[in-house]
């Protein structure tokens, strides 16, 4: 797919948009660990949460010393909503919750206090990107209603993108160029001025094909004959 954006800069992919962003695990792993301690396996937690069991270990045991900005903000919130409870109150099997405080045990893992953590800066483009669904060919759909609110405000999606392509508001009306009706993806839509400084650029690439096909005219065999006729004629 060949987006006009090119000519500014690479368009982000779907799968490198912001919620991509990674941050540091250190204060996810002290969380997973102590949801440990409480005896909350990593396979129920990220049932909680719609991910992988596998990755949200490879956190908790330190494999994995960075995460997905949006995954650290869901394990504080289990962490909030769950530590210090025993697991078995909340569904957890008894031989589950057993397993993962035996593990804790054996590795020391202790208890943080929810009240000394902080949670990972919330984000428009987080929120964003929740309400967002990628399609199979490259574009990215918006969800639910028409508009996003954040901080008491409405934000249209299409706007949104826009800031999170280019790291300031669009002037004018800001429309999906890539012709498929309700896209948001930040790489596919642009403002009322990229979409002059696009219309310049793509009246200087046809003055330029213009210039070359005429020197390619002068320079072809019997060019130059038919210029001096032409020039003679004059
Ligand atoms: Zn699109």
């Amino acid at each position: 797919m060949t987006s006009p954006n090119g000519l500014e800069g690479p368009a982000p992919t779907t799968g490198a948009g912001p919620d991509r962003v990674l941050i540091d695990a250190t204060q996810a792993r002290a969380q997973l660990q102590a949801l440990a301690v409480d005896g909350y396996p990593v396979t129920w937690l990220a049932a909680r949460i719609g991910c992988a069991a596998s990755g949200l270990g490879q956190i908790r045991s330190g494999q994995r010393a960075h995460t997905h900005r949006s995954i650290a903000a869901r394990i504080h919130d289990l962490h909030h909503q769950y530590a210090g409870t025993p697991a078995t109150d909340h569904s957890v099997p008894d031989h589950d919750s057993s397993i993962t405080r035996t593990i804790a045990g054996r590795e020391h893992w202790t208890t943080i206090t929810p009240t000394t953590s902080t949670p990972p800066p919330a984000r428009i483009e987080d929120r964003f990107l929740a309400r967002t669904t990628p399609t199979a060919d490259g574009h990215l759909l918006w969800n639910g209603l028409p508009d996003l609110y954040w901080e008491g405000q409405r934000h249209k999606p299409g706007r949104v993108a826009f800031r999170i392509r280019t790291g300031r508001d669009p002037v004018g009306h800001v429309t999906a160029d890539c012709g498929h009706p309700g896209c948001v993806h930040p790489g596919h839509v642009e403002d009322a001025a990229g979409r002059k400084r696009l219309r310049e650029q793509l009246r200087a690439i046809g003055g330029l094909r213009a210039a070359t096909g005429r020197m390619t005219a002068q320079t072809a065999p019997g060019a130059r004959e038919t210029a001096g006729r032409t020039h003679t004629n004059q």
